[in-house]
């Protein structure tokens, strides 16, 4: 295997008091000469070249502390994996920890072209993972760079390394021995080597005594030869994609703001102020923290004027939620319930750092794709790249207990432990289906299926690898073909 370690800066790489990343030149040459036989000897069969054209300003040493890194910078990591991508077979980036899970959430939007319904018309065929340190890889002596014994960075260097191996089709972020997702992965200590965290999805994989795959299912990569990223045409639609993003990624302003406890009621609503000032300052989108659940206090009515005039203004907003493992969309309490009619868009169970890289990365590639509003808040809502849970599709069967919903209005399709399936347009119930079972497509048909193995119901026949999507506009559920076709709508059970 062929792979192709790019260095972007971070702890990994600096020498220094204060902590400063080194040329990618003087770390590619050092790494090479002390580890070069080491990581041979120990990764047989995976030949390791070093990149070191990747530039984030015309000056410069190439290398970035990741909190110096802007949203533009997404944008020319994805364009050198892609100048690339034909003379590799894996990548592994090497990234400071501050702002890495925001460049695992907006790489792989950077990496995939999708369309309407949030189906790939060009996918990510090949790992990418990112991966960084708490302490330097090397140290600065009076005889030159030597290993920086206690560090945690070579371990992490050579698991990401390993990890390649898996050949999983996305881009995952490697930390202390686990490969999380990277839109789903969270920094969550500045002292532990356990840097990361994925509160919502359990590791890909992980690495001990070799390496194994974890229980969270990888994306399922391309669905055709022509939608893979080797594909020429494909790669031209990701590279049209990146060039509209690119331009005008810079120009997003989108804003976090976390609710906060304060006297709301007060004559000058702390949270609407933030609200109304982000907006007076140009801000073209705005991520909320609510508490829990997304709850955010109402301040008798200024939270949901500031709300309403952010939509009316054309700005976003999307409402996520500051507990890590928090999910945004029931809104069961009174003191969220209020937000739902004021245009903001639930982030479901999207981390504040993927839903901010989404907002941004969507927005600036809105234009280009010809998406409306609407569309863009389905988009948000759907999960493109595993950044959510799977709300409006399924993949798998659906169990006794589990739902569908659309991502473009009410519609519910409810899998009753009792009843069994029953589709519902917020309170008109459109379906009910033929008995308590699960849902599952088996040979290019939705079959419903009883805890006996009886077939209860069973769809007229679609095209094989369909996948059924559930839509609000028009209210169906549609089999979609694997090249992202809507095959014929099928008539749902009756
Ligand atoms: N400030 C560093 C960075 O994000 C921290 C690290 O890499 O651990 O670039």
């Amino acid at each position: 295997m062929r792979i192709c370690i790019i260095n972007t800066g971070g702890t990994i790489s600096c020498t220094g008091q204060p902590l400063v990343p080194m040329p990618s030149d003087r770390f590619a040459a050092a790494v090479r000469d002390l580890l070069g036989p080491a990581l041979a000897a120990s990764l047989p069969g995976l030949r390791l070249h070093f990149d070191t054209g990747l530039r984030f300003s015309d000056q410069g040493p190439g290398t970035l502390d990741s909190t110096d890194l802007r949203p533009s910078d997404w944008c020319r990591m994805a364009a050198r994996v892609l100048d690339l991508y034909d003379d590799h077979d894996a990548f592994v980036i090497l990234h400071g920890t501050d702002t890495m899970d925001y460049s695992g959430a907006a790489l792989p939007l950077l990496l995939n072209v999708f369309d309407d319904l949030g189906l790939a018309r060009a996918a990510l065929s090949k790992p990418v993972i990112l991966t960084g340190a708490q302490l330097p890889l090397l140290r600065e002596t009076p005889q030159g760079l030597v290993l920086n014994a206690g560090s945690d960075a070579l371990a992490n260097l050579s698991g990401a390394l390993a990890m390649t191996r898996l050949r999983l089709p996305e881009v995952a972020l490697y930390f202390d021995g686990r490969l999380w997702r990277g839109s789903r992965a969270l920094k969550v200590s500045t002292r532990r080597l356990a840097g990361f965290a994925s509160p919502h999805l359990p590791s890909l994989a992980e690495a001990g005594i070799g390496i194994w795959h974890g229980a969270a299912a990888p994306l399922p990569g391309p669905a055709s030869p022509a939608q893979a990223l080797d594909d020429p045409a494909a790669r031209a639609l990701v590279r049209a994609q990146l060039e509209a993003v690119a331009q005008g990624i810079d120009r997003q302003r989108v804003v976090q703001i976390p609710a906060v406890p304060a006297d709301h009621r007060s004559a000058a609503p702390l949270l609407a102020q933030m609200i109304e000032g982000a907006l007076a300052s140009g801000a073209t989108g705005l991520v909320l923290e609510g508490f829990g659940e997304g709850n955010i206090p109402a301040g008798d009515g200024a939270m949901r004027q500031a709300l309403l005039h952010a939509q009316a203004q054309g700005v976003t907003t999307l409402i996520a939620s500051r507990a890590i493992g928090g999910t945004v969309g029931a809104f069961h309490y009174a003191a969220g319930a209020w937000i739902v009619d004021t245009g903001a868009i639930a982030a479901g169970d999207m981390t504040p750092v993927a839903a901010l890289a989404k907002l941004m990365i969507l927005q600036a590639a809105a234009a280009h794709h010809g998406w409306d509003r609407s569309t863009l808040a389905a988009l948000l809502t759907r999960s493109l790249v595993g950044e959510s849970a799977l709300q409006d599709r399924m993949t798998g069967p659906l169990w006794p207990g589990q739902a569908l919903s659309a991502a473009d209005g009410a519609l519910r399709l409810w899998n009753d432990p009792d009843d069994g399936p029953v589709l519902r347009d917020g309170g008109q119930v459109l379906w009910q289906g033929a008995g308590p079972g699960r849902l599952q497509m088996l040979d290019g048909r939705l079959v419903l299926i009883a805890h006996d193995g009886a077939r209860l119901w069973t769809s007229p026949p679609a095209v094989a690898g369909a996948v059924p999507v559930l839509t609000a506009h028009p209210p169906v559920l549609r089999l979609i073909d694997p090249s992202g076709r809507v095959a014929p709508v099928t008539a749902l059970p009756g």
